[in-house]
């Protein structure tokens, strides 16, 4: 018999997944939190979309974006900006403040978080998991993989990421001297390419530029590769500074004074929510908890509340087998295009040259209304909206183009598409048929639970 389990679970890692869900379970469990560096530090920075918040997180909020713009040099100057338009503004998060408010609140209710001690491996057994780390073993009857994009969690187990990209980032937290020029608070430049960047893409080629404006003279910058390999963040930096200092098209950021450097790397491509095996389960980065454009802080928000919950079910009927676990990922997200889009995304933006990509921007300046972007990027977007859109790439570039710059989608995730396209259409037709019966008046799946 193996010893009893001192904690009901085990979190690898102190990142915003680890810290929000243990903030959570630790008001009825015993929770451990292990972290190899230190819990509560971050080198993100985070704008989300306000409805993500509630009473609890929305204290840690300020200012936002208020406008979106792009630059598309191969254009000759065909710029666009528009006034966010599915909410006034979305808001900044004060990183350091969140992940410590949710580490209080952990130590408060008596759960312990374990700082510069790193996983190492761990087995399990009917009863448990044994974890071990370089500070010593532990035992708990569940362990979450929190640890984030390189998870050795998500190795150990050889869970394929074959179709993943990698959005690769690195920038500047920093102040302008001079002033902000022509720029303006509230700002995100969304994407920005360079006169020199053709034909080159986001996989092989120079990376785009952007940057948010947070206050009067603050601004956060970046560059951002998307690729089959993680860039390795010396040359990011390199490259950043590059840009940052000598580019012509980003003279207002000549003389900025950076006062904290950003980097990271996130995935981008299906959710998947795969779960080992019994007695383990995933959340945030190393789980893909991400939007189409790599909002994974925005996807941790949303749902970690209604996973720690689901989580708790589990630990309180000690059903902790491979399906109870995989139920508790079930999200009330509008994702059933989520896969498809996501990777029809990915693969689009890290495949297509740069005067693609300039091309497809051009539409929301004439055949899409950007306010489609946003819900893109939301996980808001219709199904008739999506039509619309799709209407619109195959308007702008010939089937060929399109074959050439999302060669690796296989027939599986199309097939998913058609599947979902197919549900709606039925459930359309049948609400149609009972004249929108009170039953299923209101039925809408973005009410529904969706399995990965
Ligand atoms: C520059 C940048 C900007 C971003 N901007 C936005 C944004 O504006 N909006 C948004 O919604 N999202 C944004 N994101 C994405 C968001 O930051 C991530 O999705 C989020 O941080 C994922 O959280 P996580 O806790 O899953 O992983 P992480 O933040 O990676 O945290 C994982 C933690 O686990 C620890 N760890 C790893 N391995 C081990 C181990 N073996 N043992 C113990 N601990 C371990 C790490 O040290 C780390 O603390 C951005 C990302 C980057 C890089």
């Amino acid at each position: 018999m193996e010893s009893q389990p001192a904690y009901d679970v085990i979190i690898v890692g102190g990142g915003p997944a680890g810290l929000a869900v243990a903030s959570e379970l630790s008001g009825n469990h015993r929770v451990l939190v292990l972290e190899k560096g230190v819990a509560g530090m971050t080198d993100r920075f985070w704008f989300i979309p306000p409805d993500v918040l509630d009473d609890k997180t929305r204290p840690f909020s300020y200012g936002g974006v208020t406008r979106f713009m792009t630059k598309t040099y191969s254009m000759h100057g065909d710029d666009l900006a528009w006034r966010a338009k599915l909410f006034p503004s979305y808001p900044y998060i004060k990183d350091h403040e969140i992940l410590t408010h949710w580490l209080e609140t952990i130590c408060i209710n008596g759960s312990t978080v374990l700082q510069k001690c790193a996983y190492l491996d761990h087995e399990t057994d009917a009863d448990g998991v044994f974890v071990g780390t370089d500070c010593g073993s532990f035992r708990a009857r569940l362990l979450i993989d929190c640890s984030g994009y390189d998870s050795a969690i998500v190795k150990k187990y050889d869970i394929d990421q074959s179709d993943f990209y990698w959005w690769s980032v690195y920038g500047a937290i920093g102040t302008h001297p001079d002033g902000l020029g022509t720029m303006q608070v509230g700002d995100y430049m969304m994407w920005q390419t360079f006169a020199d960047a053709d034909p080159g893409s986001l996989n092989d080629g120079k990376p785009v530029f952007e940057y948010e404006i947070m206050d009067g003279q603050t601004s956060f910058s970046l560059i951002l590769y998307l690729r089959k390999v993680k860039m390795d963040k010396e040359t990011m930096k390199a490259e950043y500074y590059r840009i940052l200092r000598n580019e012509e098209s980003t003279s207002d950021f000549h003389n900025l004074q950076v006062t904290s450097d950003r980097w990271g790397w996130y995935p981008s491509g299906g959710l998947s929510q795969q779960i080992a095996e019994d007695r383990v389960a995933f959340a945030g980065d190393s789980a893909c908890w991400t939007t189409p454009c790599g909002w994974g802080m925005t996807f941790i928000l949303d749902n970690y509340r209604f996973f720690s919950e689901k989580i708790a079910e589990c630990l309180g009927n000690d059903t902790l087998d491979r399906e109870s676990l995989l139920s508790a990922s079930h999200f009330r997200l509008f994702d059933k295009y989520e896969i498809a889009t996501n990777q029809l995304a990915t693969h689009f933006l890290a495949n297509a040259s740069t005067s693609e990509l300039d091309r497809f921007i051009r539409m929301f300046m004439k055949d899409i209304d950007p306010i489609l972007c946003e819900k893109v990027f939301t996980l808001k977007i219709s199904q008739e909206e999506l039509l619309g859109m799709l209407k619109a790439v195959l308007e702008e570039f010939s089937i060929v183009e399109l074959c050439r710059l999302v060669p690796a989608l296989g027939l599986t995730n199309l097939l998913n598409e058609v599947r979902y396209f197919a549900e709606d259409a039925l459930l359309e037709s049948l609400k149609k048929l009972f004249h929108a019966h009170p039953d299923t008046e209101g039925f809408n799946f973005s009410d529904q639970e969706y399995a990965g």
